[in-house]
């Protein structure tokens, strides 16, 4: 008896979903799978021409607690948008980055966030990098900072795309602008850190933004 009910709401649910989601289609909107406002200012300025509205999860009624265990930037971001695509019914984006240290063979990777606990302060994960990275020699110091994002439809369609941004790391911390490994990511063409960037310069230079706009042009503005 219990069983039924439940099945029935289940069924109900998957209907209302898919109402939801097709209206969704209908009105061009997309659900960006982030709850940081940063990343939702720059990606609906990347698709502002295009015709598509880009929604917040929790714009989109949605509070889910994804967990990100995958091995690798492609599977997070798969992870993240395939869960919101599943709740909502339309079409789902959602982004995983992080900086890979050449002289830490590639780590901190997709643990970036996590990279000394989750809750400790990007000084000490900086000054713990700069430490490792004592004696390396300049041509050691090779770093990037990587991002995929991922887009998923509710036909069951799956798109990535990567990119990233090449730098080294830096003798020492340098600037106050961005977040997280910004003061350690020096960046030669620019001659200096991405925390030394207006958010503006590095927007248009970011591992994030050049994935995006890839997402956008082949896959997005396609459809
Ligand atoms: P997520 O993609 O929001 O999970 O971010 C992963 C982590 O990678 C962040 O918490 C930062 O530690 C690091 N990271 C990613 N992109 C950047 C960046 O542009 N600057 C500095 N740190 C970054």
């Amino acid at each position: 008896m219990v069983r039924h009910e439940e099945s029935v709401q289940i069924r109900a649910k998957t209907a209302a979903g898919a109402a939801e989601g097709e209206e969704r289609l209908k009105m061009k909107q997309i659900i960006f799978a982030t709850g940081n406002a940063g990343k939702l200012k720059e990606i609906r300025e990347i698709m502002k021409d295009t015709g598509f509205e880009v929604l917040s999860m929790k714009e989109a009624g949605l509070a889910l607690d994804i967990e990100e265990d995958g091995a690798t930037f492609a599977e997070n971001a798969l992870i993240k948008a395939r869960a919101v695509c599943a709740a909502s019914g339309g079409i789902a984006l959602a982004d995983d980055s992080g900086l890979e240290v050449d002289y830490m063979g590639g780590a901190p990777g997709v643990y970036s966030a996590r990279f000394l606990g989750e809750d400790t302060s990007y000084g000490v994960k900086n000054r713990y990098i700069l430490d490792k990275l004592a004696q390396a020699q300049e041509e050691e110091r090779g770093a990037r900072f990587v991002c995929v994002i991922a887009a998923v439809f509710p036909d069951g369609r799956e798109e990535t795309r990567e990119a990233v941004i090449e730098g080294r790391i830096a003798r020492e911390p340098a600037g106050e602008n961005g977040f997280g490994y910004d003061p350690i990511f020096y960046v030669p063409e620019y001659g200096c850190t991405t925390a030394e960037l207006s958010m503006e310069q590095k927007n248009k230079i970011s591992h994030r933004a050049k994935a995006l706009n890839r997402m956008k042009e082949e896959v997005l503005c396609r459809l």
